[in-house]
């Protein structure tokens, strides 16, 4: 009999001690809504409870907590379509001053633009290709993306022939391409960061 009251008394003792541990830190929790980055948290215990919202989007400003998100990838994107953009603006510097050289034939000057021309599908691609594949990660920049398929597309890759026809040709050629550049920092820059946010 004695000795069962005393497992009666454990037992009890134990079933207090796991109803305490059951309860947690025994208080109502105090539940603070989940956010783009925390999961539903009690504000006294830290208690969490589901999984954090996740931001809206994937690059540019969340919508939901105003935050700008894979400004990294934009930063990377940006600075390799500059060095294209760069490269084709000196290359277009060096042809303009060879245009203005006296002496030269039609046929030389068409045969300076054709290795300029040259120089730079040698590069610019290259440039874009890695903006595009940055780009791609995100399904916000579709718009950059196509835009710099086209670019890729358009950069002049050397004349068909040595004459006026030839130079006509670069510098239609030229313009396109310089359209394609600008649409795309056009579809970018709608992604920028906020000024001041770096
Ligand atoms: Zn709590
Ligand atoms: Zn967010």
């Amino acid at each position: 009999m004695k000795k069962s009251v005393f497992t009666l008394l454990l037992t009890s003792a134990f079933a207090a001690v796991l109803a305490l541990s059951l309860a947690g830190c025994g208080h109502q929790h105090s539940w603070e809504d989940a956010t783009c980055d925390t999961p539903k948290t009690c504000s006294e215990c830290g208690e969490t409870e589901g999984e954090a919202l996740g931001h809206e989007v994937s690059i540019g400003k969340c919508s939901r907590c105003g935050t700008y998100i894979a400004q990294n990838d934009w930063n990377q994107a940006m600075s390799k379509v500059n060095s294209a953009s760069s490269d084709f603006t000196n290359v277009l510097t060096q042809v303009n001053n060879m245009l203005k050289i006296s002496g030269l034939t039609q046929s030389d000057r068409a045969r300076y633009v054709d290795q300029y021309a040259q120089l730079m599908n040698q590069y610019e691609p290259g440039y874009l290709r890695d903006a595009k594949s940055i780009c791609e990660k995100h399904v916000e920049l579709a718009g950059a993306t196509n835009a710099i398929e086209e670019a890729i597309n358009l950069v002049p890759a050397g004349i068909d022939s040595y004459d006026q026809a030839g130079l006509e040709q670069f510098s239609d050629e030229i313009k396109a391409y310089q359209a394609a550049l600008l649409n795309v920092l056009t579809e970018l820059e709608a992604f920028a960061p906020a000024k001041g946010q770096s």
